[in-house]
C-alpha cells in the first residue's frame, strides 16, 4: 500500500473515525480528525474552541474559513502522508484540498441513516483513553478500552444534533461524492458490515487505488 494520502468521507457514524485511525497505524502516517481537533480546541478554551463550540452542540458545520486555517496549520506540518477524518465537508474546502493534494484516494464508507441513529445512541467516547465505542446497554459508563469509569455520550449526539448534522451532511457533503467522481476513481465500501470487514475492503481500495486503477 503505498497511497499515503487518504479521505474518508461518510456520514456522521458512518465509522470514519475507527477505520482512519487504523489505517494512519499501517500506513505509519498521521490522521487528522477534524471534529476531534475541534474538541481539543474546545477542551483548551482557545478563541477557535470557544468560536466552534456553539456549532458543534448544535449539530451545525464550523466555518469553512475556521476549518481552512486549522487543516492548513496542520498540513503544513505532515506533509509526508496522512489520513483525513471529517475533512473535507464542503466544496470550498474539498477544492482547497485538491489543491495540495491532487492524488488523494478517496473512500466513502456507506450507511444508511436508519443505522446511524441506532448507532449515535450507542456511542460513548472515553474520557480517559479517548476511545470511541458502542455500548450494548445504554447506562454502562465503564470503558472496555481501559477499564476506567469514564464513559459519556458526546454532546452532539443527542438526537436533536444528529439531526442538523445528517441536513449539513446531505446538503454539503454529498456534493462532494460528485465532485470527487469527476476527478478520478472513488471507493464506496459498504460501512455496515462488521468493523474488521469494513477494514479489509478500506485497505483493498487504498492498494486498488495503487495499482493502475
Ligand atoms: P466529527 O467528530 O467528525 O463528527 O465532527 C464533529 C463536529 O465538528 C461536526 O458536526 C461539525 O460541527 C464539526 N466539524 C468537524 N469537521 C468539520 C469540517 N471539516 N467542516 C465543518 N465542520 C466540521
Amino acid at each position: 500500500m503505498n497511497h499515503k494520502n487518504v479521505i474518508l468521507l461518510g456520514p456522521p457514524a458512518s465509522g470514519k473515525g475507527t477505520q482512519a485511525k487504523k489505517l494512519a497505524e499501517q500506513l505509519g502516517v498521521p490522521c487528522l480528525g477534524t471534529g476531534q481537533l475541534l474538541r481539543a480546541e474546545i477542551e483548551k478554551g482557545s478563541a477557535v474552541g470557544k468560536e466552534a463550540k456553539g456549532f458543534i452542540d448544535s449539530g451545525r458545520y464550523v466555518p469553512d474559513e475556521t476549518i481552512l486555517k486549522m487543516v492548513g496549520e496542520w498540513l503544513n506540518e505532515n506533509k509526508d502522508g496522512w489520513i483525513m477524518d471529517g475533512f473535507p465537508r464542503t466544496l470550498p474546502q474539498a477544492e482547497e484540498l485538491q489543491k495540495l493534494a491532487p492524488d488523494a484516494k478517496v473512500i466513502v464508507l456507506d450507511v444508511p441513516r436508519e443505522n446511524l441513529e441506532q448507532r449515535i445512541i450507542k456511542r460513548r467516547e472515553c474520557t480517559s483513553c479517548g476511545a470511541t465505542v458502542a455500548v450494548t446497554d445504554l447506562s454502562q459508563t465503564r470503558c472496555r478500552e481501559c477499564g476506567a469509569d469514564s464513559l459519556v455520550s458526546r454532546t452532539d449526539d443527542a438526537l436533536e444534533s444528529f439531526k442538523v448534522r445528517y441536513e449539513n451532511y446531505e446538503e454539503l457533503t454529498i456534493p462532494l461524492y460528485d465532485y470527487y467522481s469527476g476527478l478520478g476513481p472513488v471507493e464506496h465500501v459498504d460501512g455496515t458490515q462488521a468493523p474488521a470487514k469494513v477494514y479489509e475492503e478500506v485497505t483493498n481500495a487504498v492498494t486498488m487505488g495503487t495499482s493502475g486503477n
